[in-house]
């Protein structure tokens, strides 16, 4: 064993990582943005059986670095469009790094006092910038998974108050069904958070869409007070976003809790240009939104933010013996973690660097860059099946097959990555622009990077 005093040890393990950091972004723009098939056969070189004698922290880096890294998909260099994420804001790296050798334990203020001041800060700012009630709870969890599931866990909650019904105390095996409505085009995670809630298909009541994945207000059920209504802003293939204005009022007056799934697409609220989209959505109840997409900060970050900080506290609060109560309410009271990563810091920092303008700059250049890819893969002879509101562009050509095979290529060639879909029953290839590190030199890029797949994929068109 070395004979260096733990501070040592931690400023090597800083400077070397700072290092290898340095020499993964400089690159990253070159490289292919898959990783190759060399990068992943090498990465075998990590599983090992467990190891019984320790390695110097040293070496651990170096062997992620040498065997990790490479074995990488280029997500910071611009030209990656898979799921709807992007890469992240200096700014939110940097304050990444600092999180981490900060280490603070986010329960509570007395702990981690710098912290949990920064994420209550961007807390203020994310409710401001999406012109959402300032006073809601804000909780920060780990993307909008689990955002979906802390307002639906209140909203469960607080609807059968309504109901007379304690959950707490009878436990939903005692409790008659609620009656659960979702769009036929609800994410995969929200039916997932509903399952996790102990909600069964058996009381779901999905809800016909239009061609952009709409929830078509007209075929709305009668709601009550046994209701909870999952509507989307930004739907994962299209970007489109359900009518708020039409539903939420209405549905709210009869009882209902309406809950939105914002993953991405409630960040157009944010800017002049897009708010259209999603008029009318800061009437819901609870709102599930990512800072790991379209904010571009690191993962793990979502937000759950909810109108009723009573219906949060119900349901997340802990309280111990151990824990000295503040003024204000602790992170560990607004989302299921209690030993939890300060991940707001980053969206300080990322809200700080871009400020509103940035924000509203890089949703709508991306959205632009959106437009003129779809425009160029229309040129190709590609049909575009979404209306281009967002962010998003889904088109197809040909056969599934001819779709699979333009993908493959595509990603193989690793000029830039993206994936295929089914929209409305289409086979289609599916890109986000969701990154500020994007030009339009990258998406010109990824236009001759499409032609050459798909020549060569239907070379008889
Ligand atoms: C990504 C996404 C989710 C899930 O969010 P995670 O941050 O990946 O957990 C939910 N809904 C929509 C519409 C999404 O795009």
């Amino acid at each position: 064993m070395s004979k260096k005093s733990p501070r040592e040890k931690i400023l090597d393990a800083v400077d070397q990582a700072a290092g290898c950091a340095r020499d993964y972004v400089n690159n990253i723009h070159e490289r292919s943005v898959s990783a190759s098939s060399s990068a992943l056969q090498a990465l075998k070189r990590l599983n090992e059986s467990l190891p019984k004698s320790g390695t110097s922290a040293k070496d651990v880096i170096d062997l992620l670095h040498t065997y990790a890294s490479p074995a990488t998909t280029a997500t910071t260099g611009g030209r990656f469009f898979g799921l709807v994420v992007g890469g992240s804001l200096p700014a939110s790296v940097g304050a990444a790094i600092l999180n981490s050798v900060w280490d603070q334990v986010a329960i509570l203020d007395i702990v981690a006092p710098s912290a949990i001041y920064l994420e209550r800060i961007a807390a203020r700012w994310v409710l401001e910038i999406l012109g959402l009630p300032a006073t809601s709870s804000v909780g920060f969890s780990t993307g909008s998974s689990m955002a979906n599931l802390i307002g639906l866990a209140a909203a469960r909650n607080a609807q059968y108050h309504k109901l007379k019904i304690n959950l707490t105390e009878i436990g939903l095996c005692n409790a008659p069904p609620l009656r659960i409505v979702l769009s036929e085009e609800a994410h995969v995670t929200v039916a997932k958070a509903l399952g996790l809630l102990g909600f069964g298909k058996n009381q779901f009541i999905y809800i016909p869409c239009d061609p952009q994945g709409r929830i078509r207000a007209d075929a709305l059920p009668s709601v009550g007070p046994d209701t909870i209504i999952c509507l989307q802003a930004g739907n994962v293939n299209s970007g489109a976003s359900d009518p708020f204005a039409e539903i939420i009022s209405q549905s709210q007056a009869q009882g209902a809790w309406v809950h939105v799934d914002g993953a991405f697409g409630l960040w157009a609220a944010a800017s002049p240009q897009l708010k259209a989209q999603v008029v009318g959505v800061e009437l819901a109840d609870s709102w599930s939104v990512d800072a790991h997409k379209w904010l571009n900060t690191p993962y793990d970050c979502g937000l759950a933010i909810c109108r009723h900080p009573a219906a949060i506290h119900e349901v997340m609060t802990t309280i111990a013996p151990y824990l000295e109560l503040g003024r204000q309410v602790p992170p560990k009271d607004m989302v299921p973690e209690f030993s939890r990563r300060a991940r707001g810091v980053e969206v300080w920092a990322g809200i700080k660097e871009l400020g509103l303008d940035g924000i509203v700059d890089l949703l709508n250049r991306t959205c632009a860059y959106a437009r003129i890819l779809a425009a160029g893969l229309r040129e190709m002879g590609f049909k575009i099946l979404n209306e281009v509101v967002l962010n998003q562009v889904v088109a197809t050509i040909g056969t599934a097959e001819t779709i699979q095979k333009i993908t493959q290529i595509a990603q193989a060639e690793g000029e830039c990555w993206f994936g295929s879909t089914i929209w409305q029953g289409r086979p289609a290839i599916r890109l986000s622009i969701s990154s500020w590190a994007t030009t339009e030199q990258d998406i010109q890029r990824t236009l001759a990077a499409i032609r050459y797949a798909t020549n060569l994929a239907s070379p008889i068109r």
